[in-house]
């Protein structure tokens, strides 16, 4: 049986020990220690990733372990959240997030675990992967060395809404980086100079941003460019990227983008750098993929129908599927997240627990 205040105790206590993303530590010794006093052989790399083994009880031996994953930082502003529980829900003072993502995931984890324990009930072999520095770019779980995980299939605890949702389907996604180098000249002494600010605009105003089609959207958030008023800018730096479910469309659209920039640098005398970077890759299942029906069973079993859906958003799920672990993400409850605003209502909190439990059991 999910223990609620126990549950709700543990959240509060994971909220309330800062975690940052790339100052995990603290959070990584704890949970650490509550995995290890429920018998899991534990580690922790340098980066503070936390992982996690515990053997199986009532199986055959040689059963595959299933993999678990929720991410241990917190999006700023994150230091020293004061969880509030009131009307049902978790959420922060107001003055920071409140870390439910992914914390509801850490903590639906260890609370489902330790349940199940409790209880008579079989108990598959479990590895456990808990990440630092998610939001910075999957950046734990790209340097997590899997040479000592054996599991073929998982699941990531690190999906918004209520519990029920099952993501089938998450991009792949392109950052951008351009680099416009023009001349520099006093403003009043405007002869021989090449503005790169203005270059950038022109090539700006060509490019299709937005939803380009139904896969793929593409996005320029930062422009920045010149020093003053009274000089002509020498360089114009955007920063953007171009996401797709399908790689093909991916190319072809961060191609056309390339081209527009080159059309319209070409002939000014400016110097055009277009960096691409590959922050993951798309994954896709279908609704009859094993981990798919393993999860789907299980949401049954709580009460839940599943609810299949898409995202144009990366997890560390994408990691671990390029690395040759089937992983499904499943939403844990929280709301608004990367907000001051964010919440937990607990009843959702204690659902993924529960989806926890279901699914470790054999
Ligand atoms: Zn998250």
């Amino acid at each position: 049986m999910i223990h609620e205040q126990r549950l709700v105790e543990t959240f509060l206590e994971l909220a309330r020990i800062d975690s940052p993303s790339g100052d995990e530590q603290a959070l990584a010794e704890h949970v650490a220690a509550r995995l290890r006093a429920l018998g899991a052989k534990t580690q922790i790399d340098a980066m503070f990733n936390v992982s996690a083994f515990l053997p199986g009880r009532g199986v055959k031996s040689g059963t595959k372990p299933l993999f678990l994953n929720a991410h241990l930082d917190n999006v700023a502003p994150a230091r020293g959240i004061q969880p509030v529980v009131a009307g049902g829900q978790i959420a922060s003072d107001g003055t920071t997030v409140l870390g439910a993502d992914d914390l509801a995931g850490v903590a639906a984890i260890l609370e489902g675990v330790t349940a199940l324990l409790e209880s008579d009930k079989k108990v598959l072999p479990l590895e456990i992967a808990f990440t630092t520095q998610e939001e910075l770019g999957l950046v734990g779980a790209k340097g997590l060395d899997l040479g000592n995980f054996s599991a073929k299939e998982g699941v990531v605890f690190d999906g918004g809404g209520p519990v029920g949702a099952i993501i089938l389907a998450s991009p792949t996604h392109n950052l951008l980086e351009i680099i416009i180098k023009g001349k520099a000249s006093h403003s009043a002494r405007p002869a021989g100079s090449i503005n790169a600010l203005k270059i950038a605009a022109q090539a700006i105003a060509k490019t299709k941003l937005g939803q380009l089609d139904r896969d793929s959207t593409a996005n320029f958030g930062i422009v920045r460019a010149g020093q003053a008023r009274n000089v002509v800018p020498d360089k114009a730096e955007i920063v953007g990227e171009v996401r797709s479910r399908n790689t093909r469309k991916l190319e072809q659209h961060t191609r056309a983008i390339k081209q527009v920039f080159e059309k319209t640098a070409r002939g000014t005398g400016a110097k055009l750098e277009f960096r691409v970077t590959r922050a993951y890759n798309r994954y896709e299942f279908k609704k009859n993929d094993r981990v798919i029906q393993r999860v789907a069973k299980a949401l049954k079993q709580i009460g839940r129908a599943p609810r299949y859906e898409m995202t144009m958003g990366g997890s560390d799920a994408n990691v671990w599927n390029a690395k040759g672990i089937k992983t499904a993400v499943v939403s844990v409850g929280y709301e608004q997240i990367h907000t001051t605003s964010e919440y937990l209502p607990i009843a959702e909190l204690v659902k993924a627990a529960e989806l926890v439990q279901a699914l470790a059991t054999a």
